[in-house]
């Protein structure tokens, strides 16, 4: 179990769990105050590797537990967290600097609905099955497909949803049975571990869910240490894991960047649609894999549209939250997304677009980190705000003749990870959601799949491979067994066996025929 002994304040010098391997700290920044909030271990590859062994050595007994005994302790988790709720959520917020509704909103009640979904569902999807098979040579057999659980885990996350994209993904593999251990991003350990002393409490055992604490080498030490990676960070990165991945030969599920399309038809609902727009796009600050990053509106409802959306955008409060309520839009977390995010708001404004709402850093930001809500209009695919990730709270806003255009646009990206269709006309905007390129596409509403835990939510093209939640978001942290029992009566000796005769092989070359070959060949 990874302890708070990797937490430390600024001031104290840092030891890692096992202390030999120490490394230089990490200061963990609060975006929004740039002030120090604690300093964390950079944990090394001989670190790594000791806590993979430990790692290892406890998963047999958790497997043992079962999946009602594992449920268990992770229902005692949510309660855990309902109870911790204040505490997790300052946590969050001290290391993100995003505002407390989004820690609330879109990390406490994801987790606590993962804790409650997974300690129901892991058994069911993980069940044994029975399979009927029409092949000859397996008539009276048992037959069954059994998934066994892949032993240690890695998680690696990103900074921008230390608990839903971080340790969310380990409750499913906890759950199947699993050790894991969870790299957070190094701008965002202390969330991680606060739910491993969490985990604690609430009974896990010692050693099955540990945090390494470090930086990008430490992950990919990780990598090199695990029987399966679970990654979600930028495509980036994304290619180096899976590439990491592929020399090990163990399985890598990779949740990556996002360039998200809205289209609005002319017969949308357009007060709701501009809301959506709001608020999917500067949510979290824009820094969401999901977030609205651009908008296609049909020519008929273009104005109108624009002048909504910038009129909800300008009335947002940016700065730094000191509690629920008082702010909108919290921190820039990373602190090279600022220069990514002007970058691209640059570009566009040198290639002509015009900025409708913020377009700069607020005035006074008081030691933190912020970049104030931003429209744009006259954009096209010629800049970057329009084709690369921005992260960042933008929305640019292009005027299309039909939603074939939309479509087209919507398509002209590398990424495919969620889309957002707003029509009047359901049925349409199912057939328009069809044709968009992305694992996830909404209609009439915007991410709201990822609350979905039955669905499968992952990326198509650039955004990544595999997916979380459903059944194959459990399955792929377990490995498939075929087991075939031949009942205790059976035939000493099978006809298709040695020594090969000639009438016997006459005999089960007819039967092939009769089975396979009767029928024309049109
Ligand atoms: P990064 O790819 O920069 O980092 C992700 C994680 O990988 C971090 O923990 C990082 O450590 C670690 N890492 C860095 N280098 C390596 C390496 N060589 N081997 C193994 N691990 C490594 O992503 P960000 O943290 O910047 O996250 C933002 C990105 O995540 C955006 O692109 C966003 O779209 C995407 N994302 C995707 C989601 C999805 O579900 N598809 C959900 C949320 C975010 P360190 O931080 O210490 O450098």
């Amino acid at each position: 179990m990874a302890s708070v002994e990797q937490v430390q304040s600024a001031e104290q010098p840092v030891t890692s769990e096992n202390g030999a391997h120490a490394a230089p700290a990490i200061a963990v920044e609060n975006p929004a105050t740039g002030e120090t909030v604690a300093t964390v271990a950079d944990l090394d590859r001989d670190a790594v590797a000791a806590i993979a062994a430990r790692g290892r050595a406890a998963q047999p007994a958790w497997d043992a537990y079962g999946f009602d005994g594992r449920a268990r302790i992770l229902l005692r988790a949510q309660k855990w967290l309902m109870d911790n709720s204040d505490q997790v959520i300052a946590t969050i917020v001290s290391e993100t600097g995003k505002t407390f509704e989004d820690a609330s909103f879109a990390e406490i009640s994801y987790a606590a609905n993962a804790f409650g979904f997974w300690a129901k569902h892991a058994g069911e999807y993980l069940a044994d099955e029975r399979v009927k098979s029409s092949q000859l040579l397996v008539k009276g057999k048992k037959l069954i497909l059994r998934y066994r659980p892949l032993g240690l885990i890695g998680v690696i996350g990103p900074w921008n949803y230390p608990l839903t994209n971080s340790f969310g993904d380990c409750i499913p593999a906890l759950a199947a049975g699993n050790s894991v251990i969870l790299k957070p991003s190094e701008v965002t350990p202390l969330t991680s571990l606060l739910m491993a002393e969490g985990l604690r409490e609430c009974g896990l055992p010692d050693d099955v869910f540990q945090v390494a604490t470090g930086r990008g080498e430490t992950g990919a030490a990780l990598i090199d240490e695990v029987d399966m990676i679970m990654f979600t960070g930028s495509t980036r990165t994304g290619r180096k894991v899976a590439e990491a991945a592929a020399r090990r030969l163990i399985p890598a599920s990779l949740e990556l960047g996002g360039k998200d399309p809205m289209i609005v038809l002319s017969d949308a609902d357009l007060e709701r649609a501009a809301n959506f727009a709001t608020y999917y796009s500067m949510q979290n600050a824009g820094q969401t894999c999901i977030s609205i990053e651009r908008a296609y509106v049909e020519e008929p409802v273009y104005d109108e549209f624009v002048s909504k959306v910038s009129e909800k955008v300008r009335a947002l409060r940016v700065g730094r939250p000191e509690g629920p309520g008082s702010v909108d839009v919290g921190a820039i977390t990373f602190p090279p997304q600022l220069q990514t995010i002007e970058d691209h708001v640059t570009d566009a404004v040198d290639k002509g677009a015009r900025v409708l709402a913020g377009g700069q850093q607020p005035p006074t930001s008081g030691g933190g980190r912020f970049y104030e809500p931003t429209v744009l209009v006259d954009v096209d695919h010629t800049m970057k705000i329009m084709t690369e990730e921005t992260f960042g709270p933008t929305l640019p806003i292009m005027r299309v003749a039909d939603a074939d255009e939309a479509v087209r646009l919507a398509n002209d990206t590398p990424y495919g990870l969620g889309a957002s269709v707003f029509t009047r006309d359901t049925d349409r905007g199912e057939q328009i959601a069809r044709r968009i390129e992305a694992g996830a596409a909404n209609v009439n509403d915007a991410m709201i799949n990822y609350t979905a835990l039955e669905l499968p939510m992952g990326g198509a093209k650039a955004s990544g491979l595999g997916s979380r939640h459903g059944a194959g978001g459990i399955r792929k942290y377990a490995s498939q067994q075929a087991i075939v029992v031949t009942p205790r009566l059976a035939l000493k000796k099978e006809p298709h066996m040695f020594p090969y005769k000639g009438r016997t092989s006459r005999f089960l070359a007819g039967v092939f025929k009769f089975l396979y070959g009767r029928g024309r060949r049109d």
